[in-house]
């Protein structure tokens, strides 16, 4: 048996959330913890005082991982099977989404690094078998595509339609990794080079003439996708609806409803273009909603949770 269960095993879309500890400025401030988790599926809004209480207090999913859980647990249980997936020829993506400070980058980062780890497990284990890994690093931007392996160059990108491939990002750098260690600094490459949005690190691999495809998307602040929620403080920091990341809620709610939902608007934003085939048909997704246990927080932490509940 796979770490993750049967159910991780069969589900198209797999929603964790993850409940980081209190950081330093929150502590500072004398910020209070708000949630609570109270199994490995529930987590319940826990204010220090009654007076919220009216609001709905109690949401459940596949995993909830608590403040001290560790990144190894939460790619056990909800990355490792969608990830791996990838080297039998599913595409698979795997999405970190949550507000600006909620832990979406310190997640993804471990994940990446746990999902290299086990990539070339598998290549050793399988001396039979030629591999290629291949990776591309690309960030949207205001809707601009900039190619994180070409710093020189690679900005404004186009997307162009391939009868083959899908959509393709015209001029993308794409690097071949000779060793696990040569992944890891071209990925380390792309980090250094991210500014802040949303940030795809794309993963390509080819068994014989089998292309198969692992996301790692980073995504923009989850107060961005929504300009009903943003709050006094958020407006005063100039925060803008991001496109790409508003079009992918929308994209995400309908796959998880099925073939009843209709129209699907992939072609609304860069991002679900350039994921269009690795979110809908033969495609497996991972999704961590991160959240801030502060009090301070608690409406873009509510926000979160029901796009979570929305997307199972
Ligand atoms: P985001 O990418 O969502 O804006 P970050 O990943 O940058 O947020 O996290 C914000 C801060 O909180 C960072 O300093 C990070 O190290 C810390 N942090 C996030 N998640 C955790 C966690 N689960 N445990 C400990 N520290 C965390
Ligand atoms: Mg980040």
């Amino acid at each position: 048996t796979t770490p993750g269960g049967a159910k991780a095993k069969e589900e198209k879309i797999v929603v964790t959330v993850r409940l980081r500890p209190l950081n330093k400025k929150e502590q500072l401030a004398k910020d209070q913890v708000a949630w609570d988790c109270v199994d490995d599926h529930t987590i319940v809004f826990k204010p220090p005082s009654q007076e919220r209480a009216s609001q709905p207090a109690s949401f459940v999913f596949d995993k909830v991982f608590d403040p001290s859980s560790i990144t190894e647990a939460v790619y056990e249980d909800g990355v490792k099977n969608v990830a791996l997936s990838a080297l039998m020829g599913i595409n698979a993506t795997i999405f970190a989404y949550g507000q600006t400070s909620s832990g979406k980058t310190y997640t993804m980062r471990g994940i990446t690094e746990k999902a290299v780890n086990d990539i070339y497990k598998h290549i050793i284990n399988t001396p039979e078998r030629d591999f290629t890994i291949r990776i591309s690093g690309l960030e949207i931007y205001n809707e601009n595509v900039r190619d994180l392996l070409n710093s020189e160059s690679g900005r404004n990108l186009k997307l162009l339609d391939d009868p083959e491939k899908g959509t393709v990002v015209e001029k993308l750098v794409e690097e071949t990794a000779s060793t696990d260690q040569h992944l890891r600094r071209l990925i380390n490459i792309c980090e250094a080079q991210r500014q802040v949005g949303e940030t795809a690190l794309n993963d390509t691999s080819s068994r014989s003439h089998q292309i198969i495809r692992l996301n790692f998307v980073d995504l923009a602040g989850s107060e961005r996708a929504s300009q009903t929620h943003a709050d006094g403080a958020r407006l005063r920091e100039g925060c803008h609806i991001n496109l790409s990341l508003m079009t992918l809620t929308t994209v995400i709610r309908k796959l998880s409803v099925g073939k009843r939902s209709g129209h699907i608007p992939y072609r609304d934003s860069k991002l679900t273009r350039i994921l269009q085939h690795s979110l809908g048909g033969n495609a497996r997704t991972a999704i961590i909603c991160t959240l801030s246990p502060a009090l301070s927080h608690v409406e873009q932490s509510r926000n979160t949770l029901y796009f979570a509940t929305r997307a199972k």
